[in-house]
């Protein structure tokens, strides 16, 4: 018989006991106790590929070349290999496997061998060199794919751990200046409350001894100027801790803006007067109706008007209502005072920030205006500093003229508007 009938010989053979050599296989994989991955596997999960396999090999075998069909036969040794890596084997695993099928093949091959005397010498060895090909071949194709997913799943764990300890390092630096922050605070707020607790203490002792009434009455007007501050600080920081706490609620209602204006228009000016400033503005009644929370609205204004009042020396401080685009209204406070360097616009709004080169000895701690932007993003706004020609200071901020939530809306229809 030539090569080529043997191996096709042998070819059908394999074939004729596909069903033996693979329940073979099963019950030696199920029995090695060094691939315990197989024991939690059902009978179709084992077998994998390994009809596919089979058939490669026979094809070979048949061809009597192991390089036909070796493509086909290299993917799906991968695709084992993959499968395997994904049903949880370890590599020796996957090792010995194969190992077992190349033995079960081998003895079957023998079988062959026994009644077939005439397979032996270049017959068995090209024969031989088929079968063995193919399993070198399963092996390799199957454990570079198995190693493969390997190194991928250990990179993807990897770059996971350093995104982990990314943000583990990000979080560590937000800890330390938020740790920071508090020591600022701390220390701003101690300060500001001895300054002034060391006047009032300063002044209760002198006005003991002092005969003098006009002298006692300027000492009078000193301690209630720093009880006032004093008490205003501690308002503050009342203030900021329920918006930090989330504790502030927006009570929306309808409102003309108008009447907070006309309202404000009586004590600004009188305040500014005392300052030797002047007071001006515009109040557009074509804004018409707003939806906004008329405590918070007013408290906005205040704020940024009294730091107008407060900063500036000299000039004039402005209050503009303004129809604005976009569903907006525009609420501007304009001052001619010292103006606030462009480094420093952002900044100002954080807490406990004051720009050294403006404050000009003026009382506070830089809560102020981190009040006035939280009020104004729980009403929905938004704000903006601007310097305009000429100096100064604009702070101009955005609000919707509508509440956000049509059902919020519908809450206080029929709610008489003010
Ligand atoms: P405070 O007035 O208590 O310092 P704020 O938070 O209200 O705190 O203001 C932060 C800082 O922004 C102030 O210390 C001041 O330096 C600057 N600033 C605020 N408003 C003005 C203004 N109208 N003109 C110039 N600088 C201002």
């Amino acid at each position: 018989m030539s090569d080529h009938l043997s191996h096709q010989a042998l070819a059908a053979f394999f074939c004729e006991r596909r069903e033996q050599i693979t329940s073979e296989w099963l019950e030696r994989v199920r029995e090695e106790r060094s691939i315990p991955a197989s024991n939690s596997l059902p009978r179709e999960e084992l077998m994998d590929h390994l009809p596919n396999l089979f058939d490669h090999l026979t094809d070979q075998l048949r061809a009597g070349s192991p390089t036909i069909q070796q493509r086909a036969a290299a993917r799906d040794a991968q695709a084992h290999g993959e499968h395997r890596w994904q049903q949880n084997y370890r590599l020796d695993e996957l090792l010995r496997e194969v190992a077992v099928l190349r033995r079960v093949f081998m003895r079957h091959l023998v079988t062959f061998q026994c009644a077939h005397p005439e397979f032996v010498g270049e017959t068995e060895w090209s024969a031989n060199r088929i079968v063995h090909g193919f399993f070198d071949g399963l092996l390799i194709d199957s454990t570079t794919e198995f190693v493969a997913r390997q190194k991928q799943e250990l990179f993807d764990a990897n770059a996971s751990l350093e995104a982990a300890n990314t943000q583990i390092r990000q979080f560590n630096e937000r800890l330390i200046e938020v740790d920071e922050r508090r020591l600022h605070m701390l220390r701003t707020i101690s300060h500001e409350v001895r300054n002034h607790l060391n006047a009032i203490t300063f002044v209760v002792q002198v006005l003991a001894s002092e005969a003098n009434p006009s002298t006692a009455h300027e000492y009078y007007e000193m301690l209630s100027r720093n009880l006032v501050e004093i008490s205003a600080l501690m308002n503050q920081l009342l203030d900021f801790a329920t918006l930090l706490s989330g504790g502030e609620r927006v009570e929306w209602e309808r409102c003309n803006p108008s009447h907070l204006y006309n309202e404000l228009a009586l004590a600004l000016p009188e305040m500014a007067r005392n300052k030797g400033l002047a007071f001006g503005g515009t109040n557009d009644p074509t804004i018409g109706e707003i939806f906004t929370d008329r405590n918070k609205l007013r408290r906005i204004v205040m704020n940024l008007a009294m730091n107008a009042i407060k900063y500036t020396r000299d000039g004039e401080v402005r209050l503009n209502f303004l129809p604005g685009v976009d569903g907006c209204w525009v609420l501007e406070v304009t001052d001619t005072g010292p103006g606030i360097p462009q480094e420093e616009r952002q900044n100002i709004f954080e807490e406990f920030h004051r720009v050294a080169a403006t404050t000009g000895g003026q009382p506070g701690v830089g809560l102020g205006l981190a009040i006035t932007k939280q009020l104004i993003e729980l009403l929905r706004g938004r704000i903006e500093v601007h310097a305009p020609e000429g100096g100064g200071t604009v702070f101009r901020v955005l609000l919707p003229r509508d509440s956000p939530e049509p059902r919020e809306r519908a809450a206080v229809l029929g709610t008489p508007g003010d």
